[in-house]
């Protein structure tokens, strides 16, 4: 398939990417400098499905502003067109549109940190939202229910409603952040690359925080 490219000069974007960039390097430690994201401005749901490969099929889809296919490419939806070309028919502002454009780049620095190693949804999408600050949009939930739904979803339907990672996941990596630091949050990334299944990211999670993956353990720090 063939796109055709131009690049796009635009002062707010630029300026959010340079921001997050700085932001990130910070927070993960790393140095990334040279060669760094390339952002791809996506206008319509129809390019969106082409550029993902899934043929249009999967209009379940619809919420998906921004993706990384790769460990240096961000696509995000044109701020402009998030209205009508997804399903947040409010569109975003601009401030939650930078915060995007920062969870986008939050993965990548993740995909570093943790290279091939065991891939957990709530982990994933929780720290790409706690980094962006994404929660600010967001209500705090009085105790965590359905986190652990979501190792390798990110939503799940129940009879009256569907729920999805994003609701959690960044309110639970920020309580690991305040109460146990970031440092530990960093190695326990860096050690997941020898982590092959669910059983062992428990284990090693249980090694790093000395708690429990369940709703029990959690909300008993949660709470606190
Ligand atoms: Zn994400």
């Amino acid at each position: 398939m063939i796109f055709e490219l131009k690049q796009k000069k635009n002062k707010f974007l630029e300026e959010a990417y340079k921001k997050s960039m700085k932001e990130l390097n910070d927070f993960y430690g790393i140095n990334w400098v040279r060669n760094t994201p390339k952002i791809f401005i996506v206008n319509s749901k129809e390019d969106k499905c082409l550029f993902r490969g899934d043929g249009g099929k999967n209009k379940n889809a619809d919420w998906i502003t921004g993706w990384t296919p790769n460990n240096d490419t961000v696509f995000v939806m044109n701020l402009d067109k998030i209205k009508t070309e997804t399903s947040h028919k409010k569109g975003y502002s601009k401030e939650q549109y930078k915060v995007l454009i920062k969870h986008e780049l939050s993965h990548l620095f993740y995909k570093i940190m943790v290279k091939n190693g065991f891939y957990v949804v709530w982990l994933w999408e929780g720290v790409a939202i706690y980094t962006s600050e994404q929660d600010r949009f967001k209500k705090k939930p009085v105790k965590i229910k359905y986190l652990l739904n979501f190792y390798d979803k990110h939503m799940k339907k129940y009879k009256d409603k569907t729920v999805s990672v994003y609701f959690e996941s960044g309110f639970f990596i920020k309580m690991l952040v305040e109460k146990f630091g970031k440092e530990k949050l960093l190695k326990f990334l860096k050690s997941l690359q020898k982590v092959k299944n669910k059983k062992e990211f428990d284990n090693l999670f249980f090694k790093t925080y000395k708690f429990k993956l369940n709703y029990k353990e959690i909300n008993k720090i949660y709470l606190n």
